[in-house]
Protein backbone atom coordinates (compact mmCIF):
# COMPACT_ATOMS: atom_id res chain seq x y z
CA UNK A 1 0.00 0.00 0.00
CA UNK A 2 1.44 3.66 -0.77
CA UNK A 3 2.03 5.46 2.18
CA UNK A 4 0.73 9.39 0.87
CA UNK A 5 3.37 11.09 3.72
CA UNK A 6 6.33 10.07 1.72
CA UNK A 7 7.21 11.95 -1.81
CA UNK A 8 7.39 8.15 -3.21
CA UNK A 9 3.84 7.05 -1.66
CA UNK A 10 2.16 10.17 -3.33
CA UNK A 11 4.22 9.49 -6.42
CA UNK A 12 2.94 5.72 -6.78
CA UNK A 13 -0.63 7.25 -5.84
CA UNK A 14 -0.47 9.83 -8.56
CA UNK A 15 0.68 7.26 -10.91
CA UNK A 16 -2.29 5.15 -10.21
CA UNK A 17 -4.44 8.29 -10.91
CA UNK A 18 -2.68 8.86 -14.23
CA UNK A 19 -3.57 5.63 -15.32
CA UNK A 20 -7.07 5.14 -14.30
CA UNK A 21 -10.00 6.81 -15.82
CA UNK A 22 -9.84 10.98 -15.25
CA UNK A 23 -12.09 11.65 -12.51
CA UNK A 24 -14.10 13.28 -11.65
CA UNK A 25 -16.15 9.64 -10.93
CA UNK A 26 -19.72 9.78 -10.29
CA UNK A 27 -22.36 7.15 -8.92
CA UNK A 28 -25.68 6.99 -10.28
CA UNK A 29 -27.96 4.62 -8.36
CA UNK A 30 -31.09 4.63 -10.18
CA UNK A 31 -34.50 2.28 -10.51
CA UNK A 32 -31.85 -0.87 -9.09
CA UNK A 33 -28.57 -0.13 -11.24
CA UNK A 34 -25.91 0.96 -9.18
CA UNK A 35 -22.98 2.34 -11.58
CA UNK A 36 -20.12 4.24 -10.97
CA UNK A 37 -19.43 5.95 -14.11
CA UNK A 38 -16.92 8.99 -15.53
CA UNK A 39 -16.96 10.93 -18.26
CA UNK A 40 -20.19 10.72 -20.71
CA UNK A 41 -21.30 7.17 -18.80
CA UNK A 42 -22.52 9.40 -16.11
CA UNK A 43 -26.49 10.63 -15.51
CA UNK A 44 -26.40 14.63 -16.45
CA UNK A 45 -28.04 16.29 -13.93
CA UNK A 46 -30.00 19.39 -14.22
CA UNK A 47 -31.44 21.71 -11.25
CA UNK A 48 -34.82 22.63 -11.67
CA UNK A 49 -37.16 24.67 -9.76
CA UNK A 50 -40.84 24.13 -9.44
CA UNK A 51 -43.72 26.70 -9.27
CA UNK A 52 -43.41 26.49 -5.48
CA UNK A 53 -39.69 27.61 -5.45
CA UNK A 54 -38.75 24.27 -4.15
CA UNK A 55 -35.32 22.88 -6.31
CA UNK A 56 -35.28 19.78 -8.08
CA UNK A 57 -32.99 18.11 -10.05
CA UNK A 58 -33.37 16.02 -13.48
CA UNK A 59 -31.50 13.28 -14.56
CA UNK A 60 -30.82 12.32 -18.41
CA UNK A 61 -29.16 8.84 -18.29
CA UNK A 62 -25.83 8.21 -20.55
CA UNK A 63 -27.26 7.00 -23.76
CA UNK A 64 -23.95 5.88 -25.18
CA UNK A 65 -20.85 5.53 -23.77
CA UNK A 66 -17.15 5.09 -23.88
CA UNK A 67 -16.72 1.14 -22.46
CA UNK A 68 -14.71 1.95 -20.07
CA UNK A 69 -16.27 4.77 -18.64
CA UNK A 70 -18.55 2.71 -17.00
CA UNK A 71 -16.57 1.55 -14.49
CA UNK A 72 -18.55 -0.27 -12.07
CA UNK A 73 -21.96 -1.49 -12.94
CA UNK A 74 -24.22 -3.53 -10.25
CA UNK A 75 -27.90 -4.82 -10.01
CA UNK A 76 -29.53 -4.26 -6.96
CA UNK A 77 -32.29 -6.22 -5.58
CA UNK A 78 -33.83 -2.54 -4.27
CA UNK A 79 -34.63 0.72 -5.97
CA UNK A 80 -34.33 2.85 -2.58
CA UNK A 81 -32.10 3.11 0.05
CA UNK A 82 -33.49 1.52 3.41
CA UNK A 83 -34.70 -1.63 2.36
CA UNK A 84 -31.94 -4.24 1.87
CA UNK A 85 -28.88 -4.16 4.37
CA UNK A 86 -26.67 -5.65 1.36
CA UNK A 87 -27.63 -3.31 -1.50
CA UNK A 88 -27.10 -0.27 0.82
CA UNK A 89 -24.14 -1.27 2.12
CA UNK A 90 -22.99 -1.84 -2.28
CA UNK A 91 -24.56 2.12 -2.43
CA UNK A 92 -21.99 2.79 0.67
CA UNK A 93 -18.63 1.40 -1.10
CA UNK A 94 -19.72 2.74 -4.23
CA UNK A 95 -20.07 5.93 -2.84
CA UNK A 96 -16.94 5.60 -0.75
CA UNK A 97 -14.72 4.56 -4.14
CA UNK A 98 -16.04 7.86 -5.87
CA UNK A 99 -15.58 10.13 -2.92
CA UNK A 100 -12.15 9.03 -2.17
CA UNK A 101 -11.13 8.90 -6.05
CA UNK A 102 -12.52 12.50 -6.71
CA UNK A 103 -10.54 13.86 -3.82
CA UNK A 104 -7.47 12.13 -4.19
CA UNK A 105 -5.19 15.08 -6.01
CA UNK A 106 -6.75 17.80 -3.51
CA UNK A 107 -5.79 15.36 -0.52
CA UNK A 108 -1.95 14.77 -2.57
CA UNK A 109 -1.35 18.38 -3.05
CA UNK A 110 -2.34 19.24 0.26
CA UNK A 111 0.08 16.50 1.96
CA UNK A 112 2.82 18.02 -0.38
CA UNK A 113 1.79 21.42 1.03
CA UNK A 114 1.76 20.72 4.22
CA UNK A 115 5.24 18.68 4.14
CA UNK A 116 6.54 21.60 2.15
CA UNK A 117 5.84 24.15 5.00
CA UNK A 118 7.24 21.57 7.53
CA UNK A 119 10.58 21.85 5.98
CA UNK A 120 10.24 25.63 6.04
CA UNK A 121 9.16 25.65 9.33
CA UNK A 122 11.98 23.32 10.77
CA UNK A 123 14.63 25.57 7.83
CA UNK A 124 13.18 28.59 10.23
CA UNK A 125 13.14 27.14 13.71
CA UNK A 126 17.26 25.69 12.82
CA UNK A 127 17.86 29.58 11.78
CA UNK A 128 16.40 30.52 14.91
CA UNK A 129 17.82 28.48 16.64
CA UNK A 130 21.34 29.07 15.29
CA UNK A 131 20.48 33.47 16.32
CA UNK A 132 19.82 32.14 19.53
CA UNK A 133 22.56 30.28 20.23
CA UNK A 134 24.61 33.08 19.20
CA UNK A 135 23.25 35.59 21.27
CA UNK A 136 23.29 33.72 24.26
CA UNK A 137 27.38 32.99 23.41
CA UNK A 138 27.13 37.12 23.34
CA UNK A 139 25.82 37.32 26.62
CA UNK A 140 28.11 34.98 27.64
CA UNK A 141 30.93 36.57 27.07
CA UNK A 142 29.68 40.02 28.52
CA UNK A 143 28.78 38.35 31.72
CA UNK A 144 32.35 36.52 32.26
CA UNK A 145 33.34 40.41 31.16
CA UNK A 146 31.15 41.61 34.40
CA UNK A 147 32.44 38.88 36.46
CA UNK A 148 35.99 39.85 36.03
CA UNK A 149 35.46 43.55 36.29
CA UNK A 150 33.67 42.39 39.19
CA UNK A 151 36.82 41.57 40.75
CA UNK A 152 38.14 45.02 40.58
CA UNK A 153 38.31 46.75 43.78
CA UNK A 154 35.71 50.07 43.94
CA UNK A 155 37.72 53.41 43.10
CA UNK A 156 34.55 55.09 42.70
CA UNK A 157 35.03 58.47 42.71
CA UNK A 158 38.66 58.50 42.77
CA UNK A 159 40.67 62.10 42.21
CA UNK A 160 42.64 61.90 39.77
CA UNK A 161 45.60 64.81 40.72
CA UNK A 162 45.20 67.84 38.27
CA UNK A 163 41.89 65.67 37.04
CA UNK A 164 38.04 66.36 37.35
CA UNK A 165 37.09 62.87 37.35
CA UNK A 166 35.59 62.87 40.77
CA UNK A 167 32.18 62.02 39.68
CA UNK A 168 33.36 58.52 37.53
CA UNK A 169 31.88 55.48 38.21
CA UNK A 170 34.62 52.45 38.84
CA UNK A 171 34.33 49.19 36.96
CA UNK A 172 33.56 47.59 39.58
CA UNK A 173 30.18 49.37 40.15
CA UNK A 174 29.74 49.20 36.55
CA UNK A 175 29.79 45.73 36.73
CA UNK A 176 27.04 45.60 38.57
CA UNK A 177 25.00 47.55 36.31
CA UNK A 178 25.75 45.35 33.79
CA UNK A 179 24.87 42.07 36.02
CA UNK A 180 21.12 43.87 36.78
CA UNK A 181 20.99 44.44 33.15
CA UNK A 182 21.27 41.31 31.83
CA UNK A 183 19.59 39.95 35.00
CA UNK A 184 16.25 42.21 34.24
CA UNK A 185 16.20 44.16 37.58
CA UNK A 186 18.11 47.31 36.47
ZN1 LIG B 1 32.90 51.78 42.47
Amino acid sequence: MSDPTTPEGRAELRELLAKATPEPWQVDDCEGELRVGAGDAVTAWQERTDEEGRSYRVGTPPWTWKSTNLIYEHDLETWDEGEDQDDDQRRADAELIVAAVNVLPALLDALEQASRDYEENMRAGLRHKHRAEQAEAALGRVRALADEWDTLPCVCGYQIPNGNDDSSQCLSCAASDIRRALDGTS
